[in-house]
């Protein structure tokens, strides 16, 4: 594996992830998305009728794609929301199902 920017670090592991870079040690393997910096992180969960495509535990932001839970129909596109809850409806283009979208996002201080 090549070496990447801290940027590509950043965008990876968030701030714990630069630290780790500063303090000259490689970390990756141990650095996930939900394991981003100590200040202010994001928990995004999604309760029903979607599928989390990404989640940034430092901004809050986070894209979905609405998900039929009656048929396993997927939207071909996903939205993406920047730290704040979603609650709607949509009825399954396959199904007709009319499914709640209930995602839930909060933020823990450091
Ligand atoms: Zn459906």
């Amino acid at each position: 594996m090549g070496l990447i920017s801290r940027r590509e670090f950043f965008n990876v592991c968030g701030l714990a992830g630069v630290v780790a870079v500063m303090g000259g040690t490689a970390l990756l393997s141990g650095c996930t998305q939900n394991e981003a910096g100590a200040e202010g992180t994001y928990t995004v969960t999604v309760v029903s009728g979607a599928t989390l495509e990404e989640t940034d535990t430092k901004t809050g932001t986070y894209k979905y794609k609405r998900k039929c839970e009656a048929c396993d129909w997927e939207d071909k596109s996903s939205k993406t929301v920047k730290g704040k809850s979603v609650s709607e409806t949509f009825t399954c283009p396959q199904c007709k199902f009319k499914q709640n979208v209930v995602i839930n996002v909060s933020k823990a201080e450091k």
